[in-house]
């Protein structure tokens, strides 16, 4: 099962994964992530990343592109992945395509967790996640039981530097600009399978597992 997580920043992508990895056990991939452990490691793309990163900006195809590439080759994708973040635009849509085609492989589904626009700066304004598992809480809707400390690992939960207003602004601007227009690319392809995002979490999970199991 490859299966593609769409929505905009703020949208619960990163909730609905957890959940869905821990009721079906794929490989959770997200090229946020990935692109921020090799910033943090201070690697040669995480130093060109950095910049793009920082300004709530795209980083550059060709780098997303090889590092997601090189990534789906380890052999635990074996349980099914679930990508998270990317594909981000056209260019890298057709890219995973056509890698995914040359190894008999496709996207099964591109799963869409639909979230009004109005709504979601004030969603990733109060979002804090966990540092070790990356678990992700809300200030307001999805508190933590101890402040400040994830309910599952004890991690320390802590702020992403571009989740402040001004930059989750042009991330917005990027998503409806870039990354909106694969909605179209995959309802085309008929693998796009949509969950309404403004309810509550648990409904939205519900939804998701529930429209999940169909396709299994
Ligand atoms: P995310 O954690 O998915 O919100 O990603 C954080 C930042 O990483 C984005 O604002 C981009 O700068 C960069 N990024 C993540 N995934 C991609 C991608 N598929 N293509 C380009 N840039 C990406």
């Amino acid at each position: 099962m490859y299966l593609v997580l769409l929505g905009a920043p703020g949208a619960g992508k990163g909730t609905q994964a957890s959940a869905i990895v821990a009721k079906w056990g794929w490989v959770h991939v997200a090229s946020g992530d990935l692109l921020r452990n090799e910033v943090a490691k201070g690697t040669e793309l995480g130093i060109k990343a950095k910049t793009y990163m920082e300004k709530g900006a795209l980083v550059p195809d060709a780098l997303v592109i090889e590092m997601i590439l090189k990534r789906l080759v380890n052999p635990d994708t074996l349980k099914g992945v679930m990508l998270d973040g990317f594909p981000r635009t056209l260019t890298q849509a057709e890219a995973l395509d056509k890698a995914l085609t040359e190894q008999n492989k496709k996207i099964d589904w591109a799963l869409y967790i639909n979230v009004p626009a109005e709504i979601l700066v004030t969603r990733i304004s109060g979002r804090w996640i966990c540092s070790q598992c990356q678990t992700p809480y809300h200030a307001v809707s999805a508190p933590p039981k101890t402040a400040g400390i994830c309910d599952k690992c004890g991690g320390k939960l802590y702020q992403r530097s571009d989740d402040t207003e001004a930059t989750v602004r042009e991330r917005l601007k990027v998503y409806f600009a870039q990354t909106s227009p694969l909605l179209d690319y995959y309802r085309k392809k008929r693998n796009l399978i949509e969950v309404n995002g403004d309810q509550d979490i648990g409904k939205v999970t519900e939804d998701v597992i529930e429209e999940l199991g169909k396709v299994q």
